[in-house]
């Protein structure tokens, strides 16, 4: 049995949902590649998030039974890894997280969904999904196929655009992100610039050590 705090854990007034290590990607700065002690096996703090096994829609429903819900403000299915890998877990949790719990639901993604998917997924995301954040990280295509190191190669960039402009349409607050200081003020307005053509919203987020 998985852990309840593997599988759900606070972050300020949110509880995290952690369903897969799985990633389509293999980003330069991601945690899983940095952090000291992240193998499966060491003893870092980072490891807490590192799953046996991906959970079952039991599991985590039996994670969240052991949490105060009113403590929180939102439910954000993010984790040490891609969310949208596991998809049909992720619908039927936050469908259910909504019937429960009537809590905001948010989306942390890297937009390749779709392609991880081998369809359109963003119609699924029509009532169960409040927020869809997608991590943009810079305008360029060649840049961001050299930073994250998709599986899917130079197609990943046109995917995750596709996916946002897509997804807009079935989820009310949409948010592209890039993460300030990494990139010039040049390129954040080029990035205001596809997010404007694309009706989302461009969001520049604080650096974390
Ligand atoms: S998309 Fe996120 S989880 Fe995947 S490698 Fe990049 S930073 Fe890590």
């Amino acid at each position: 049995m998985q852990k309840a705090e593997t599988i759900v854990y606070p972050v300020h007034n949110g509880l995290y949902v952690n369903l897969t290590n799985r990633c389509s990607c293999a980003c330069t700065f991601c945690i899983r590649q940095t952090a000291t002690g992240v193998g499966k096996n060491g003893e870092g703090a980072d490891n807490v998030l590192w799953l046996e096994h991906e959970p079952s829609f039991e599991e985590v429903i039996e994670a969240f039974n052991k949490q105060d819900m009113s403590a929180y403000e939102e439910v954000v299915f993010c984790g040490f890894g891609e969310p949208t890998c596991a998809f049909e877990t992720l619908k039927q949790v936050a469908a259910e997280v909504k019937r429960r719990y009537d809590k905001p639901v948010r989306v942390n993604t890297n937009g390749q969904g779709s392609l991880i998917n081998g369809r359109d997924i963003a119609p699924e995301f029509k009532g169960i999904v409040d927020t869809v954040s997608i991590s943009l990280n810079t305008p360029n295509a060649d840049e961001y196929h050299e930073l994250v190191r998709s599986q899917f190669g130079d197609a990943a960039f046109q995917g995750m655009l596709d996916f946002a402009r897509e997804v807009r349409k079935y989820v009310p607050n949409v948010i592209m992100t890039t993460v300030e200081t990494t990139i010039s003020h040049e390129d954040e307005a080029k990035c205001q610039a596809i997010c404007d053509e694309l009706g989302v919203h461009y969001r520049i987020r604080a650096w974390v050590d």
